[in-house]
């Protein structure tokens, strides 16, 4: 039904553009390179024949495919990301296309002996077989999320194509800038105006999430006092061992190498000190809303008992929530979420269904008005040298955006 080497080269035409974002930038784009891939979706969506297509000062792209049928029915949308992972370099991506894939070792790159093993990504042994899309090993791919991009656009054109596939108003959606955290904010909800959406940005075939961590960011700052080493007996306060019994005193088990599915975790992830002033960041996650409540509470009670030990405010805490569990408001509009269980199980594909351990565009939609679960775009490894996506699973992709628009035009 879609042709492996057509969904193939528009997966390579966009990979080939650099759209690393920029965690530092201040603006939107973050980067001003985005641009160039920005403005050839919309050129793809023109040559298409979507309508209403729009991109404004951020690079926020947005089409629709007009419904074709009388009765009035829900205005669905798919939405997925141009920019790449700031973790890795997405500049001059060379990718490899393994026919036929033999289930052994993938040589990436021969000087630098990088090799993609199913011995270390056991994932690959079930794409025995099939056409895989992997890096020459010194770039990330970029299908996180260019896979989602290729597979909307290729849908879309499906359906312009099958009119006798009957469907109501679809709205597309692609933004820039989710791996910095920012592709939903500048997200205009009211003129999307969809009933609910999809991203398309999930990893492997079958997956399909709802639900995602409530996040917090906290900064512990620690103030201690220096004095001359040789004269600073009941003087110097050495504010390096305050944030180590601040450490030691959150639980060892709860962080994220000892944890899984749906336990939660305080991740230290930086430590900057001397004797004067330490200070910890953390992030804080928990898919339970009254659990991650309750660790906020145990890290600002922490920092209250060390004071009450010094008899002054030696440790000061600021926490910000980040963004929130989609699953309150997915919930109660469940049949979003049966849809697409549908769509997949009526193409012979095993619905995954799993909390998120991390956060989508999709939650923070969700917050905005938006309801938007996650679903595959068929990619594995993100964010470094060994990703790769099987040209099938996007294909797969696609069968089920399309299945997705039938099956709400009949509901
Ligand atoms: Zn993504």
């Amino acid at each position: 039904m879609i042709s492996k080497q057509h969904i193939i080269n528009r997966f390579i035409s966009y990979v080939t553009i650099d759209t690393e974002s920029d965690p530092e930038s201040n603006t939107t784009p973050s980067t001003e390179k985005q641009w160039d891939l920005a403005n050839k979706l919309v050129e793809d969506l023109k040559d298409i024949g979507l309508e209403d297509i729009s991109i404004d000062e951020h690079a926020y792209i947005m089409a629709t495919l007009p419904s074709n049928i009388d009765q009035e029915v829900p205005t669905i949308g798919f939405i997925s990301h141009f920019d790449t992972s700031p973790d890795f370099t997405g500049a001059n991506v060379n990718p490899q296309i393994i026919e036929n894939y033999d289930g052994k070792d993938i040589t990436l790159n021969a000087s630098e002996n990088i090799i993609l093993s199913p011995d270390y990504f056991e994932d690959l042994k079930q794409y025995k077989g099939q056409t895989l899309i992997t890096t020459d090993g010194t770039t990330l791919l970029g299908a996180d999320d260019k896979a989602g991009i290729t597979e909307i656009i290729t849908a879309m054109e499906y359906l312009v194509q099958h009119p006798e596939i009957k469907h109501g108003k679809i709205r597309i959606g692609f933004t820039p800038d989710e791996e910095i955290g920012r592709g939903a904010h500048k997200f205009d909800v009211s003129k999307f105006g969809a009933d609910w959406a999809y991203t398309m940005d999930g990893s492997q075939i079958g997956e399909l999430e709802y639900e995602n961590f409530n996040a917090a960011g906290a900064v512990v700052t620690i103030k201690g006092k220096i004095v001359h080493p040789g004269y600073a007996k009941g003087k110097m306060i050495n504010s390096m061992y305050i944030a180590q019994d601040f450490i030691n005193s959150l639980p060892r088990m709860e962080t994220p190498e000892h944890t899984s599915g749906r336990e939660g975790f305080f991740h230290l992830h930086t430590i900057k000190g001397n004797v004067e002033e330490t200070q910890l960041q953390y992030i804080i996650r928990d898919h339970d809303k009254e659990h991650f409540e309750a660790r906020k509470k145990v890290m600002k009670n922490l920092a209250n008992e060390i004071n009450a030990q010094h008899a002054k405010k030696v440790v000061h805490i600021e926490i910000k929530d980040q963004y929130f569990n989609m699953r309150e408001k997915v919930e109660p509009v469940m049949h979003i979420v049966d849809i697409a269980e549908e769509a997949m199980k009526s193409l012979d594909i095993t619905p995954i269904i799993k909390p998120i351990r991390g956060g989508t565009d999709g939650s923070q939609l969700s917050f905005m008005g938006l309801p938007c679960p996650n679903i595959f775009a068929g990619g594995h490894n993100f964010h470094g040298r060994y990703e790769y996506v099987p040209a099938e699973s996007m294909i797969k992709a696609v069968e089920v955006i399309v299945k997705i628009a039938e099956l709400t035009a009949k509901k």
